[in-house]
């Protein structure tokens, strides 16, 4: 698709997903706005590993770049039984590059988030904390959505989606598609 018809874009959400969707539309140009309900962007939790399927899109978006000098790249993924921690089979990791286009790492969530984060704004998104994203109907089969930044002040963001017959998560996310012209 081309950029000129990107639709000016909320993501709901500052998690790793939310800001790699971010970031993808807004590498492609797109006006994007990102609402993170919290206070900060932050992730809980320690490890994350990436498989190469992620590792080749986070090289295209300028991430892998970031996170490689802070993360581990296994020599071997070692599967052993619960009980007795005999070792049932090994998967040698080091030629994934190769095979799979991407290496296999791990790294601390933080770090990813922090990186996915830098390229974001580098990227021109705009990002907030402690934003709240509500969707308020207006008609019955007419929904558009409005999020509200710590100040209390309230932002009409996305155009206005209209849902053929009765309204459900499915339908929601099929009409978006359609105005975003994903369904080409
Ligand atoms: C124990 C565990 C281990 C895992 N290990 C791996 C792994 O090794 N490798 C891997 O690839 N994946 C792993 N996963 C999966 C991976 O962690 C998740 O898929 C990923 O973190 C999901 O990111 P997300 O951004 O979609 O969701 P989240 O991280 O849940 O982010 C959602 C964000 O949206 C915000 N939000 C929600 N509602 C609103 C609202 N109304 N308005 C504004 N903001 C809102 C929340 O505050 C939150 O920050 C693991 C998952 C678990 C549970």
């Amino acid at each position: 698709m081309p950029s000129d018809v990107l639709p000016e874009t909320l993501v709901v959400g500052g998690g790793i997903g939310g800001l790699s969707a971010a970031l993808c539309l807004a590498l492609r140009g797109g006006a994007v706005t990102l609402a993170e309900r919290s206070q900060s962007f932050a992730e809980v939790g320690a490890g994350i590993q990436l498989a190469p399927n992620a590792t080749r899109i986070l090289r295209r978006l300028g991430v892998l770049e970031k996170i490689e000098p802070v993360a581990v790249r296994p020599r071997r993924l070692v599967l052993a039984d619960a009980i007795e921690g005999r070792e049932l089979t090994s998967l040698a990791l080091t030629d994934f590059p190769s095979r799979y286009g991407g290496p296999y790492l791990v790294l601390h969530r933080d770090d990813l988030l922090r990186a996915l984060l830098e390229r974001c704004e580098q990227s021109g998104v705009k990002l907030h904390a402690d934003a709240h994203v509500t969707v308020q109907p207006s008609v019955a089969t007419t929904y558009s959505a409005r999020f509200r930044v710590g100040n209390g002040a309230w932002q009409d963001i996305a155009e206005t989606v209209t849902i053929p017959g009765p309204a459900s998560s499915l339908r929601i996310a099929e009409a978006t598609a359609v105005l975003s012209g994903d369904h080409e």
